[in-house]
């Protein structure tokens, strides 16, 4: 039934009942606010190494030509992507950011009030956002206790009208990774016009000695045609500013995706920057060893202090603090002032629970003293 608007700052009703987005925290903020020296965000799941000076000379040299449009189609990027990682260039669609490819992938796949889609809860608040932005119902499988992941409770909620499903692997916040081949058993099931979107975003991150080419699902592509990948170079490469990700997609729906994309969405700093990252075998490698290392330290270093941790494969951690002693959300407050910036999952529904990204080895110590701090304070009298 249309609704009729009687003012001309009435909005449709999805836009209606959307909730302002909430920013994370800014160093900025939180030195100002408790007069800090140093402030540290661990919050964002950035790269602790910043920008690789390979990308940063490929930006230097881009700046001259800001005045063109980027080449629409980002014909160069997605050459390189699809030579990287071994699949067609027609599969390769790029956005601004993996945020891009999540919101077509709802407007280009699903009918309004006709469609659904599944994904677990918790899960990565864009699948929230854009569904309910393009209309279309999301349907929530919970997680188990443990947050480990129940296919079969996500199963249960697809039915014939189900035209996407989001699985995030290595997932965010657990940090849990979903075998290759559970997920593959998912994808059996799926009604054929079902779409599983396996949103690997961490996948880098999964374990050392190339496990994680064991476990994504890039493989796998040809064998099954109901599925997609989402990755992104705002994690292992570092770009998060920039805004690229980028979809492994079945080619026809590729096709689509780049028809109705607006067609400038990737700049042309943003480009260059992606070609030069994929290029820079050595920073990539870098990261994750850090990124290995950190988690080893951030992880046994916050079992040591009582708290609960759960195993990652990405390069951030999920813990709790311990039952007696400050709770999370005062844990939390207690890092700001001492200028530790953390993620609290009030958002995702998990007050319980912090997040928290791997830093240098610097950011990793001066995070454990400071939880030390706060969560042993006898610790202090000595
Ligand atoms: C960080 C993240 C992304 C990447 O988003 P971009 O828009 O590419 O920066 C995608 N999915 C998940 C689950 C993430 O945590």
């Amino acid at each position: 039934m249309p609704m009729p608007f009687s003012s001309p700052d009435d909005v449709r009703p999805e836009v209606a009942a959307f909730e302002p987005y909430e920013p994370g925290l800014s160093i900025e903020d939180i030195r100002r606010r408790y007069h800090l020296e140093r402030v540290i965000k661990m919050a964002s799941n950035e790269n602790p190494l910043g920008v690789s000076p390979v990308v940063r000379a490929a930006l230097e040299r881009g700046a001259a030509s800001v005045f063109r449009y980027p080449q629409a189609g980002n014909p160069r990027l997605v050459e390189a992507l699809a030579a990287r990682l071994g699949v067609e260039p027609a599969r390769i669609f790029v956005g601004n950011g993996s945020d891009e490819v999540i919101d077509l992938l709802f407007r280009v796949r699903a009918v309004p009030g006709e469609h659904n889609a599944v994904a677990f809860r918790p899960c990565f608040g864009l699948y929230v956002t854009q569904a309910r932005l393009a209309g279309v119902e999301l349907r929530r499988a919970p997680l188990n206790d443990d947050f480990s992941f129940n296919f079969d409770g996500l199963l249960e909620r697809v039915d014939a009208n189900t035209t996407l499903v989001f699985i995030t692997s290595p997932d965010n916040p657990s940090g849990r990774l979903a075998p290759a081949r559970e997920l593959l058993r998912v994808a059996r099931a799926l009604p054929p016009a079902c779409l599983l979107v396996v949103d690997e975003a961490y996948i880098d991150f999964a374990g050392m000695d190339d496990a994680d080419e064991k476990e994504s699902l890039l493989r796998h592509l040809d064998k099954t045609p109901n599925l997609a990948l989402l990755r992104t170079f705002s994690k292992v490469y570092g770009l998060a500013g920039l805004r690229v990700g980028y979809g492994i997609l079945p080619p026809r729906l590729a096709e689509y995706m780049w028809r109705v994309r607006l067609p400038f969405s990737v700049n042309l700093l943003a480009e260059q920057a992606a070609i030069a990252a994929l290029g820079d075998e050595s920073f990539h490698s870098l990261t994750r060893r850090v990124t290995a290392e950190g988690r080893a330290v951030l992880s046994e270093g916050l079992r040591a202090l009582g708290c609960a941790v759960l195993p990652s494969h990405a390069n951030f951690l999920m813990f709790a603090p311990p039952k007696a002693g400050p709770d999370a959300r005062a844990l939390h407050q207690a890092l700001l002032e001492r200028g530790v910036i953390v993620r609290g999952l009030g958002g995702y529904h998990l007050p319980d629970w912090l997040r928290v990204s791997v830093g240098t080895d610097d950011e990793n110590r001066c995070f454990l003293a400071a939880c030390a701090d706060i969560l042993r304070p006898c610790s202090l009298r000595r």
